[in-house]
């Protein structure tokens, strides 16, 4: 059994895509690290393969490989420099690798195979050369979420430690609680504990919720229309200004505040609800910071929720987000080992459903449902959005993907206060049915519903691709 971490399914990171920037990106960190016992290397090469190849430039492939061999990290990179780095690199034709130069370019060294790969839909190949010969090769697979999978890696999977609950589907979560009369987090907590001190975990969960809070103000804060030529117009601005009229904010706490004292009605709290699923992934199409939740497309779905109990319900302090984000995670754990998290795999109910499915369960526990409430809510989400496909218009993560978030955040919230109405034992589909029904459909959705842009909304929408 694999042990997943939540701290592997919330990653901060930088946008647009998890599978087709994040990973793309630790796997060139991860090539880099092999050139080391390396003296000369004349050329670098990256095959690109299938949804990679076919969505790679809107989702900013080339740009991630670029910054990965140069050594910038996903969580540490100044994402306003980020253009300006891989323009250089374009420019000059040199990408300085450990401190050396090598001559690179960009239009002849990342090659876009539009074929699948055997190995998975997401699979990236880099070569090192000293003239014509061959050094080093490494073939990764992105399998959603920023994970990469390979041989050396595959290897040191599994040597994971075992956790005190090993957990791989939700009938072993119901086992643990029951039997240690313990919340879905507090069982999360007690594996992870075996990772890391309470000390990293506080520190760590801190820094997410403040990130996820400043991707939702900043993207609140900025206007413009996003990059990548679909000429979309940021929306979250807007509505945040006229949410806000009536009172004055200079910082993000007078913001929080103005938001809490206002209207506690029903269509405003939808605006916002929906303004903060926006903010975060107008902020993720446009290469900001952005935590991975559990990929990137999806990225707006968690935060939005979380806003939602912190302005909006009996928000009970940082241990209530450890909470959430404990038990949201494990959900997304549970989708990852059952089915899969990467859209090129199983279309967006892969992403925004499961987001979705976690941030239902994260909700339900904080607002003081059962463990059996929390899958029930999971459940509930994720019911309702199987079969959803994936067909980002131009490869862009934007159309649907931006307003997707706001629908995977709403049906969050009516799956959790659905749960919390209900007797749990007498649901009639669990979690681990709606896991495998996930998982079948995925195996039978079609390649062009996957992540390629080869149906769906991006074939029937008349938008002329930039590069074309
Ligand atoms: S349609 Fe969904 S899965 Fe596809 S890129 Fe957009 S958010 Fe991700």
């Amino acid at each position: 059994m694999q042990a997943i971490s939540v701290f592997d399914i919330f990653k901060i990171g930088v946008g647009p895509s998890s599978s087709h920037t994040l990973g793309p990106w630790n796997a060139a960190l991860t090539f880099v690290q092999q050139l080391l016992e390396i003296d000369v290397i004349d050329r670098i090469q990256i095959d690109l393969y299938g949804s990679l190849a076919k969505t790679g430039k809107g989702h900013a492939t080339d740009k991630a490989i670029i910054l990965g061999l140069m050594g910038y990290q996903p969580k540490s990179v100044n994402v306003t420099q980020i253009n300006e780095i891989v323009l250089k690199v374009q420019k000059s034709n040199i990408l300085i690798i450990q401190s050396k130069e090598l001559h690179f370019e960009v239009a002849r060294d990342i090659i876009f195979n539009s074929y699948m790969h055997e190995r998975h839909p997401n699979t990236l190949v880099f070569r090192a050369f000293v003239g014509e010969k061959l050094l080093k090769q490494q073939l990764f697979a992105s399998v959603g979420g920023g994970f990469i999978e390979n041989e050396i890696l595959d290897q040191k999977s599994h040597s994971l430690v075992c956790f005190p609950f090993p957990i791989n589907n939700g009938a072993d979560i119901l086992t643990y609680t029951r039997k240690n009369d313990r919340s879905i987090s507090d069982i999360v907590l007690q594996n992870e504990l075996t990772l890391r001190t309470n000390k990293e975990i506080n520190q760590q969960i801190a820094l997410i919720s403040e990130t996820m809070l400043e991707s939702i103000y900043q993207g609140c804060c900025t206007e413009g229309t996003l990059p990548g030529g679909l000429n979309v117009s940021r929306r979250a601005k807007k509505i945040c200004d006229k949410l806000t009229d009536s009172f004055v904010h200079t910082t993000r706490n007078e913001w929080m505040l103005g938001i809490q004292n206002g209207s506690k009605d029903f269509s405003i709290i939808n605006k916002w609800v929906s303004c903060f699923a926006l903010a975060v992934n107008e902020q993720n199409a446009a290469m900001g910071r952005i935590v991975t939740s559990p990929t990137n497309g999806a990225a707006g779905v968690i935060p939005s929720v979380l806003l939602y109990y912190t302005l909006f319900c009996d928000y009970g302090g940082i241990e209530e987000v450890k909470k959430f984000l404990f038990t949201a995670g494990e959900i997304g754990c549970l989708f990852k080992k059952g089915a899969t998290i990467s859209a090129a795999v199983g279309g967006c109910q892969a992403e925004v459903g499961v987001s979705s499915a976690m941030a239902a369960a994260g909700l339900t526990e904080v607002l003081g449902g059962s463990p059996e409430q929390c899958l029930m809510a999971a459940e509930i989400a994720m019911e309702h959005h199987l079969g959803l496909t994936c067909d980002p218009v131009i490869g862009l993560v934007q159309v649907p993907c931006i307003e997707r978030n706001t629908m995977g955040a709403i049906k969050a919230i009516t799956a959790a206060n659905l749960a919390l109405e209900s007797d749990a034992s007498a649901a009639i589909v669990n979690i681990d049915t709606v896991i495998d029904t996930m998982w079948d459909i995925a195996k039978d959705m079609h390649t062009k519903y996957k992540e390629t842009s080869e149906g769906g909304l991006a074939i029937n929408l008349s938008v002329i691709h930039p590069n074309c």
